[in-house]
């Protein structure tokens, strides 16, 4: 379950707000423009009608985000993001408060097709981006002072792809992925329960979801133990939490994870919806239609399969989202939403110890087949490369 976000906004509601919502969705061309005088009366320009609900909706898909038609923080952030267009402002490197937006997020993909490392095309210009700033400066004669103003543009624009065929961020995960050491032994695995402290997620059948995930993720802290690997909580050292704190945001938790210089982030959630009859186990990695995480989805996939062999979860399958947590994040990171606490088939699994075991078992039989995947990967490579030449 989502975390609850104050200044909601969904169908119904008018005001201010929802005009700027309603001209942010027109300059995407989600929504047509409510330029006539006789779309733009004051009623109904600044309500949330049917047409709006419709359009969040549509961008919401586009980018990845929950899609339900209501403008929640996340939302709100993303829809600001995305006002930006390649060359609207400057762009640098900002260590207190690095920029953020659609323009970023092209200039990482440019630079990234012609070869230029920026890491993941996550849209937030952070040291890496400015390193491959500074790269392409250096390939085309400009001083190479990290900054992308005109002149860079210019050189930007100048230039046609030169890489075709593959997404050089994918193949260099991968590749980097497929370079470490092929055994869950020895790796650093953050453990994320979703929600603790004073907020406690979904609510219902006498149980709460921050409960369950932490137990959840003891059970496979033990377990990681056992094979090895160290287990580390989000919620350990850095953040403790009391029972009274207000809990780590996503962009804490990734932070924990990418000081920890983590190998995998695992973040447990179980959900929650109005609807009853809402069941089932989904698992969530960072993507877009243009790019995604391949070790990401792949670990995704495989701990969803092994839950779904050790129990009778409903399979809602995985899917590629831009959470801030998935996001941010520089190590494969997956979100599980260990079905719905709303469902009283779901909320039954959940409260009997022996399943959550197997879940816990399915969580590090996953993590386990990655790696092992890699290591026959790589073990092919160099059995191919003796049969060459
Ligand atoms: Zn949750």
């Amino acid at each position: 379950m989502q975390q609850v976000t104050e200044g909601i906004l969904r169908m119904g509601d008018r005001g201010l707000a929802v005009a700027e919502i309603r001209h942010r969705l027109a300059h995407l061309g989600l929504i047509a423009p409510a330029s006539s005088a006789h779309d733009c009366d004051v009623a109904g320009c600044d309500l949330f009608d049917e047409q709006v609900d419709h359009a969040v909706r549509l961008f919401q898909q586009r980018r990845g985000l929950r899609i339900n038609g209501v403008v929640d923080a996340e939302t709100f952030r993303a829809l600001d993001e995305a006002k930006w267009r390649l060359g609207d402002r400057v762009l640098s490197f900002t260590p207190r408060h690095p920029l953020v937006g659609d323009d970023v997020a092209t200039l990482q993909r440019r630079l990234g097709d012609m070869g230029f490392d920026c890491g993941r095309c996550d849209g937030i210009f952070g040291p890496r981006t400015e390193n491959a700033v500074r790269e392409f400066q250096r390939n085309v004669g400009l001083p190479a002072d990290g900054v992308c103003g005109p002149q860079t543009l210019r050189a930007l624009r100048c230039l046609q792809r030169t890489v075709v065929g593959g997404r050089p961020y994918e193949l260099r995960e991968a590749e980097r992925f497929h370079h470490d050491t092929p055994t869950l032994a020895g790796k650093c695995v953050v453990l994320d329960p979703g929600h603790g402290g004073r907020d406690r997620g979904a609510v219902a059948a006498g149980l709460d979801e921050a409960s369950i995930v932490d137990d959840i993720v003891n059970r496979v802290e033990g377990r990681l133990v056992a094979t090895g690997a160290h287990g580390f909580r989000t919620r350990a050292s850095q953040l403790v939490l009391q029972d009274d704190d207000v809990p780590p945001s996503d962009a804490d938790r990734a932070a924990f994870a990418n000081a920890a210089e983590a190998d995998v982030l695992l973040s447990f959630h179980v959900d929650g919806h109005r609807d009853p009859a809402c069941n089932g186990l989904a698992t969530y990695y960072y993507g877009t239609t243009a790019e995604r995480s391949v070790v990401g989805a792949r670990l995704a996939g495989l701990i969803q399969d092994e839950i779904l062999s050790r129990t009778d979860f409903l399979d809602c399958r995985t899917h590629a989202k831009t959470w801030e947590l998935l996001r941010r994040t520089r190590m494969p990171a997956i979100r599980v939403e260990l079905g719905y606490l709303t469902n009283p088939g779901d909320a039954a699994r959940l409260a009997d110890p022996t399943f959550r075991d197997r879940i816990a078992d399915g969580v590090v039989a996953g993590l386990r087949r990655l790696y092992e995947e890699a290591a026959e990967r790589s073990s092919d490579r160099a059995e191919g490369a003796l049969g060459g030449h």
